[in-house]
């Protein structure tokens, strides 16, 4: 393979790694800002959970209330039975004591039902106080999980960018530029290589024969014609991520040997 497609191949390799821990970083933000959107939908469902109860409440007190006139009601009712000398004047004193007592009776089951309302709320209440907890808990420790991975790949990013610049001292600064172009064009992987059957990996465009022989030569910088990715082929199966200091050697060794067979591209 040629020198300087080497290269652009191991810058390539850097800016995938950098890629993957700046996607890590970006899904662990995304996931507290979900978190703390759940986490305000169910503040403010706590809240109005709250205020219903509170309702609620004001209405069993002002049945008690209710009660408490009825009952003074038939009790005033039943004592002024005792003085009354008619039938018709007792019947009538009879029949406001029942009336009075039925109200009362209404107003019974309106709290027992209300109760019974404020019961569901209140187990509701706790289900969303729980899954608050949940979310603070979530959101406190992906942001500890954020932070410390701030200092860890602090260090491993400033390694993959001093590597990159030592590389592009090498690289060819045309060459550097075209790949940065199609990198930014959103054509990443920006390098790619042709398989067996002379098909770029990226669009799966098919060389024509005396193009894909060029290829082999190594000795030609070569784009794809339909996705403009810059070509490579390689019998054997390209390392994805280089993270591992013999692997690149092994690489530079290869090329450094094949070396002498080739015309600077
Ligand atoms: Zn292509």
């Amino acid at each position: 393979m040629n020198e300087q497609i080497a290269y652009i191949i191991d810058i390539q390799d850097i800016d995938l790694n950098i890629k993957k821990i700046e996607d890590a970083e970006a899904k662990n933000i995304y996931e507290i800002n979900e978190s703390a959107v759940s986490l305000k939908n169910q503040s403010e469902k706590l809240e109005e959970l709250k205020k219903e109860l509170s309702e609620l409440q004001k209405k069993v007190n002002l049945c008690e209330l209710n009660i408490e006139s009825y009952n003074e009601k038939i009790l005033k009712y039943t004592e002024a039975q005792k003085q009354i000398k008619t039938n018709k004047e007792y019947n009538a004193m009879q029949k406001s004591v029942k009336d009075n007592e039925a109200l009362k009776s209404a107003e019974e089951e309106e709290i027992i039902k209300t109760m019974t309302a404020q019961e569901e709320i209140k187990s509701a209440i706790k289900t969303t106080e729980e899954d608050i907890r949940l979310l603070s808990d979530i959101i406190l420790n992906k942001k500890a999980e954020v932070e410390s991975d701030k200092i860890k790949y602090f260090d491993i990013k400033k390694n993959l960018t001093d590597k990159r610049n030592e590389i592009e001292k090498i690289l060819k600064a045309e060459f550097l530029n075209v790949y940065e172009a199609i990198k930014n064009n959103n054509k990443f992987p920006a390098v790619i290589s042709v398989n067996d059957n002379r098909a770029c990996t990226g669009c799966f465009r098919i060389l024509p024969p005396q193009q894909f022989n060029e290829l082999l030569s190594g000795e030609i910088f070569m784009q794809c014609p339909i996705c403009s990715r810059i070509l490579y082929y390689k019998q054997e199966d390209m390392p994805e991520i280089i993270n591992d200091k013999t692997d690149k050697k092994e690489k530079k060794d290869k090329t450094k040997a094949s070396k002498k067979a080739r015309v600077k591209a």
